[in-house]
């Protein structure tokens, strides 16, 4: 196993005590070893996990040229620049086939779905043709091969169509059940242990004394962690004590990774440094960002860990910057799964001083076609609610300024961020 350290302290600009977020991101991923073990699963159950193998279709989808519309099948060849009348041998539906041959002059009644009927190229849609007893009149101007589908047209025998790595979505599962294939390997899941720590929290249930808050950040990071689909192992509140700390860490460390909020703020980082450092290789960051300024990450035993921030904002933040990231990363995925970043213009002037990333909380709108964005109320990191009032992250670049009213901006849509 790599030390994390030295990993770390060969990346150009990497300064621990200002680190900017794309360099901490970097930072993160260098060190990151994804999980390799497989299982297989019903296909179904494949939903949201992380495929690790090849799809290699052994058929074709369709398996044969079929129509794409209710109508009639008919020799191309027959038709001519005028009204052509043809004889109807019979039907072809989907799952039933015709037997008999077409031949020249004559067509077959086709749905949906049906295979072609042999010696027909061309489907007619049945609102276009007339009809007299068995006689079908075909008007002109039709198109070779129109209203046919072919086989392979979808998924083509040989040629792989997932490879590992990729998230499998409804769409995923559908067309791997279209090959016919009833069982999948997939990546194991992640397991994440987190806890909170803090002497101030007070759980859901108990009456809050002086001083003291009720947890809410094992509830937004439980929230998170569910939607990205990993095993969660919730080690509860832990208090600011050497002994509860080294003994939630011990436990959290036979997981993947271990995901803490608050104690790594300045004043309260010494006594968990030092633990830290008894237990594994850490590192504490102060991140060119608000909010989410500080930061650990590391390794203790078998788990990488992420000692977010304690202010319930930062926390989400950070999350989403940086831990959603690795944690896919860590699942296996190779797929596309960065945030896009979105252009809207800022409908009123916003406060920014240059050096840091910020992620202020915004509301994304349609104005006269226009998608414009402003900030939600107050933007402490303490503040929830404005988390809960926003749709979007407005993402105010390292090197940007303030920004003036009907300047354009970045924003990230929340909606999505699984
Ligand atoms: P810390 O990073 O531990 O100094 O915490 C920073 C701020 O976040 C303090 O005001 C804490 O009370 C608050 N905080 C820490 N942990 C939690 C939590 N689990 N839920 C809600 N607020 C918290
Ligand atoms: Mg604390």
């Amino acid at each position: 196993m790599t030390s994390i350290v030295q990993t770390v302290s060969c990346l150009d600009g990497y300064d621990p005590d200002a680190l900017r977020v794309d360099k901490a991101i970097e930072a993160i991923r260098a060190c990151l070893t994804p999980v390799s073990e497989k299982e297989t699963v019903p296909v179904r159950q494949a939903l949201g996990r992380v495929l690790a193998q090849d799809i290699v279709p052994d058929i074709d989808v369709p398996a044969h040229d079929n129509s794409a519309m209710d109508g009639y099948a008919v020799r191309f060849s027959d038709l001519s620049g005028k009204e052509t009348i043809l004889e109807e041998i019979g039907t072809a539906l989907a799952g039933k086939p015709l037997r008999a041959k077409v031949g020249a002059g004559q067509c077959a009644r086709v749905m949906t779905g049906a295979v072609m009927p042999r010696g027909t190229d061309t489907v007619v849609i049945q609102e276009m043709v007339k009809r007299e007893g068995k006689r079908v009149l075909v008007p002109p101007g039709q198109k070779k091969g129109q209203n046919v589908r072919y086989a392979g047209e979808d998924l083509k025998i040989g040629v792989p169509v997932l490879q590992p790595g990729r998230l499998l979505r409804p769409a995923e599962i559908g067309l791997i059940a279209s090959l016919g294939i009833g069982e999948v390997a997939v990546k194991r899941r992640l397991r994440v242990a987190f806890f909170a720590t803090g002497d101030e929290l007070a759980s859901i249930g108990s009456k809050l004394k002086e001083g003291e808050i009720y947890d809410s950040n094992r509830y937004t990071l439980h929230g998170m962690l569910e939607r990205l689909g990993v095993e969660m192992v919730d080690l509860g509140v832990v208090r600011d004590d050497p002994g509860a700390l080294e003994a939630a860490l011990q436990k959290a460390s036979r997981c993947d990774a271990i995901i803490t909020t608050g104690g790594v703020s300045v004043g309260e980082a010494d006594f968990i440094k030092q633990l830290m450092a008894k237990l594994g290789e850490v590192l504490f960051w102060k991140i060119a960002m608000r909010p989410g300024r500080p930061m650990a990450f590391g390794r203790i035993g078998a788990a990488y860990l992420f000692g977010l921030p304690g202010n319930p904002v930062a926390v989400m933040v950070t999350f989403y910057q940086f831990v959603r990231d690795a944690l896919l990363h860590l699942s296996g995925r190779t797929d596309d799964y960065e945030i896009p970043l979105l252009k809207a213009i800022s409908s009123q002037p916003l406060r920014k001083v240059p050096g840091r990333t910020e992620y202020q909380r915004g509301i994304l709108y349609r104005e006269g076609g226009e998608w414009k964005v402003r900030a939600t109320g107050q933007q402490g990191s303490g503040v929830l609610r404005s988390m809960s009032e926003a749709n979007c992250f407005i993402v105010l670049e390292h090197a940007r300024g303030g920004v003036a009213a009907g300047e354009p901006v970045a924003v990230q849509l929340m909606e999505g961020l699984a």
